[in-house]
């Protein structure tokens, strides 16, 4: 059974129809088995059908998908150039796994670590190492690891038997932290939200730190508001528990949107390897990385920070090459595509496309505020994403009826609930990427307004859908 419910299957639909229903303009008849046939749902069919009748059919199926340029829920890349998309095609066929086979794709990854190195200043961009993954959540599961194994070693004969390991982080991390937290048997300690700080608490971090803690994961870039976690700050109330206590805590950044962003946009912002407590940075080359879906990054400052023995070597493809990874295989693709990105903007390129997001989800943030409607948490002056949620003088309608009424108009607005403590508070998030133009921003207040006449004569908020929680996530 799939993980996710779907819709009645065929079993369930009334009688199939027959051949005669399938207009022969559309669909013709093919001598293999053409539109003749309904296509097979939930059983591998006996007998293949003809490619084009089959791409149809996937094709008409997938037509009723979103349209991902309307999303505004989620951070990764819906649009690329034509140009990328022909460096793709060209290495669809290439495992990157394959470094014997590929060595110029792999020497590609190699520059694309080399450039993040130097982009987050490494103070040894060549003593750094990195490797590319299929998001950040891989990325984080790597980087997690990594601090697990080095607690592992400090803590000597105690492991595994009488201590258990902890990770530090904020209530508003991504789900993989909670993932990797599970998966791995770390005790998360979370620091919760308190009135209006949406993040983490630097000495509240500190405070749940002890011998066990493995690490802090500090965010760089909220997913639930797109708010930069105060990094240095962390670091500074890290520096003071080691001079009190003797516990050296280090710091992992979850960069996985500001890693692309803070470089250009804020290089005054002192959030990454110059800060001499964090050990490895994470981002998505498929957010900001301005990458098509599959591609992620983790870093480390040096050697020493990646425990050597969770690198694996082999050699039963040709040559001996050292692996970091959670897949084996994995298209090279992505990784071509980044290296394409990177030589294609260069600093100011990318500081250029990073500046419009932001300046679309300021003048969006602002616009939407003068409504009057509504209150902001954010104004996307950090990560080009805004939050917001009603004003409190609205009391017909509530933030899941902004959602919903905004999906009919094709635009997909997450709205959810904040972590604990503030469970209370429902918010809209718009995420700006690049591809959501001011043209597009303006449409999107156009239709906004055009929606809340209507939504403040309800009678009060419709009832919650039920998954409220699951409407976002990326
Ligand atoms: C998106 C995101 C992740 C997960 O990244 P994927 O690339 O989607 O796997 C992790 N952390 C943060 C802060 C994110 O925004």
């Amino acid at each position: 059974m799939p993980l996710h419910p779907g819709r009645p299957g065929p079993d369930e639909r009334p009688a199939r129809r027959d051949a005669s229903a399938v207009n022969p303009f559309y669909g013709p008849a093919d001598p293999v088995a053409g539109m003749r046939v309904e296509p097979s749902r939930h059983r591998l069919p006996d007998d293949p059908m003809s490619p084009r009748v089959a791409a149809r059919l996937v094709h008409d199926e997938l037509m009723l998908d979103g349209n991902a340029r309307l999303n505004l829920a989620t951070f990764v890349t819906t649009w690329m150039e034509p140009e990328a998309d022909w460096i793709m095609a060209a290495c669809r066929d290439k495992n990157i796994v394959d470094k014997d086979e590929y060595p110029r794709t792999a020497e590609l990854e190699r520059r694309c670590v080399a450039m993040l190195a130097d982009l987050w200043n490494a103070p040894d961009p060549a003593a750094a190492v990195g490797c590319s993954t299929t998001g950040s959540s891989e990325a984080c599961m790597l980087a997690g690891m990594a601090l697990k194994r080095r607690w592992a070693r400090r803590a000597g004969d105690r492991y595994p038997a009488s201590a258990r390991p902890n990770l530090v982080m904020g209530a508003n991390v991504q789900v993989c932290w909670e993932k990797f937290c599970n998966f791995w048997e770390v005790e998360p300690r979370q620091v919760p939200l308190e009135g209006e700080r949406f993040h983490i608490d630097p000495q509240a971090a500190a405070d749940l730190c002890d011998e066990n803690t493995i690490g802090v994961v500090t965010v760089l870039g909220s997913t639930f508001d797109g708010s930069y976690e105060p990094v240095a700050e962390v670091c500074r109330a890290l520096d003071a528990l080691l001079e009190r206590t003797g516990t050296d805590v280090p710091v992992h950044v979850d960069a996985a949107s500001g890693g692309m962003v803070a470089p250009f946009l804020d290089a005054d912002l002192v959030w990454d390897f110059r800060l001499p407590r964090v050990a490895s940075v994470n981002t998505s080359g498929h957010k900001y990385g301005l990458v098509y879906p599959g591609v992620g990054w983790a870093l480390w400052r040096s050697a020493d920070a990646l425990p050597e023995e969770l690198v694996f070597r082999v050699n039963y493809l040709g040559g001996d090459m050292p692996t970091f990874a959670l897949n084996f295989s994995r298209p090279g693709a992505q990784v071509a595509a980044q290296y394409y990105t990177f030589l294609r903007l260069g600093r100011s390129g990318f500081r250029a496309v990073q500046q419009s997001a932001r300046d679309v989800a300021r003048t969006l943030a602002e616009r939407v505020e003068a409504t009057g409607d509504f209150r902001m948490l954010t104004r996307g002056e950090q990560l080009p994403v805004f939050a917001f949620t009603t004003a409190p003088h609205i009391t017909a309608y509530d933030v899941f009826d902004v959602s919903r009424r905004m999906r009919e108009r094709g635009w997909l607005v997450p709205a959810y609930t904040l972590p604990p403590h503030r469970e209370d508070l429902a918010v809209l998030r718009v995420v700006c990427r690049n591809g959501f133009t001011a043209d597009l921003g303006e449409l999107f207040e156009e239709d906004l307004r055009a929606l809340l006449p209507e939504l403040r004569a309800q009678q009060g908020p419709l009832q919650r859908p039920v998954s409220v929680a699951t409407a976002f996530h990326h």
